[in-house]
């Protein structure tokens, strides 16, 4: 079984492509290493660099290779970015995945396991939040998630290619092993900066916003391990081989923390001050976003078991105190 891993360079994308060749799989990357990095890359997946807007690029791949499944990770995904470049949030996102779609119909590739997003429902009626709750995005980036699910579902219609889409809350860690971890640049997200700032690298962390209408003011998250979250794709992939149809889940833990609880977790973990400013609110940022990730336990046997933030904590620690420079450039812009 050989899968095509999209982004297989990225943060997630490379934890995907580790944990497949764990399992046995044989896996071809692509990646523009736009926000990827050739480290992150594992020294057994066959690797082509380019971008999936390419048609004639994605088509030689799947011309050369005898691919039977993709997973596709490839996509920018930073709400803030999103709103200020909404057409190149279009065009990455949602016409790469057209054009993915395209050569997948014309190599006859029947099954993808897609990376969507918790962004797709905007602000929630209520939590935790299930599958079954509106989708009404607050960003391009959610707008684009969701743009592509739509995609997906009727070329589903027209040829068969099932799906399975998995909404993401807020992911962090480390592979167990240290050897890959998340690298984003600039950095901006909330796991990463805490150790960055527990690694002296940034004088002080701040915290957007300490009046929501939760127990300290600061905004709660649902914390998934990325290797949880991964493992939830690999059962993706044997439903859809099973013959599962198409479908959607929410992958987070069922448990909100607070940043405050965020940063005194990290400061035990690593033993280390975390100086802290409190600054205004970011735009965009709903108050409280939890999962319901029933349905993935029940219809995908998804049994997360790195689910405290203690763990995830320490295993992004134990990549970042090993890695200070990441994937090697000293520059975090
Ligand atoms: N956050 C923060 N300071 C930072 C980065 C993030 O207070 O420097 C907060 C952010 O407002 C949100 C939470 O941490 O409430 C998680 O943010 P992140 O960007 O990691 O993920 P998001 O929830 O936006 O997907």
């Amino acid at each position: 079984m050989s899968i095509l891993v999209l982004g297989g360079a990225g943060y997630i994308g490379s934890h995907a492509v580790y944990q497949l060749i764990d399992q046995g799989e044989h896996v071809f990357v692509i990646d523009n290493l736009e926000t990827g990095h050739k480290e992150a890359l594992h020294p057994d997946a066959s690797f082509y660099e380019g971008d999936i807007r390419d048609i004639d690029f994605v088509r030689s791949v799947f011309a050369k290779e005898s691919i039977d499944a993709v997973i596709h990770f490839a996509a920018n995904s930073l709400v803030g970015e999103s709103m200020q470049k909404p057409l190149q949030y279009f065009d990455n996102n949602v016409y790469g995945t057209q054009v993915l779609l395209q050569a997948m119909v014309e190599a006859g590739v029947k099954h993808i396991v897609f990376s969507s997003t918790a962004a797709t429902y905007g602000e929630p009626e209520s939590v935790p939040i299930m599958e079954s709750l509106p989708t009404k995005p607050t960003s391009t980036y959610g707008e684009t998630k969701l743009t592509m699910e739509k995609m997906m579902k009727w070329t589903e219609q027209a040829h068969g290619i099932k799906y399975v889409s998995l909404r993401y809350f807020n992911v962090a860690g480390a592979r167990g092993t240290a050897e890959i971890g998340e690298d984003h640049r600039p950095e901006s997200h909330l796991v990463p900066i805490i150790l960055q700032t527990a690694l002296q690298q940034r004088k002080e962390m701040t915290i957007f916003g300490e009046d929501y209408d939760t127990p300290d003011g600061t905004c709660i998250r649902d914390y998934v391990h990325v290797e949880d979250l991964i493992d939830a794709h690999l059962l993706a992939l044997t439903y859809l081989r099973n013959g599962g149809t198409s479908n959607i889940f929410n992958l987070g833990s069922n448990q909100g923390f607070s940043v405050k609880e965020m940063i005194q977790t990290a400061e035990k973990v690593t033993g280390k001050e975390i100086p802290v400013q409190i600054g205004k609110r970011r735009p965009g940022d709903p108050s409280t976003l939890i999962a319901s990730s029933e349905k993935a336990k029940q219809i995908l046997g998804w049994n997360p078991t790195r689910t405290s933030i203690t763990k995830i904590i320490e295993d992004a620690w134990n990549w970042h105190s090993s890695h200070p420079t990441g994937y090697g450039r000293n520059d975090l812009s």
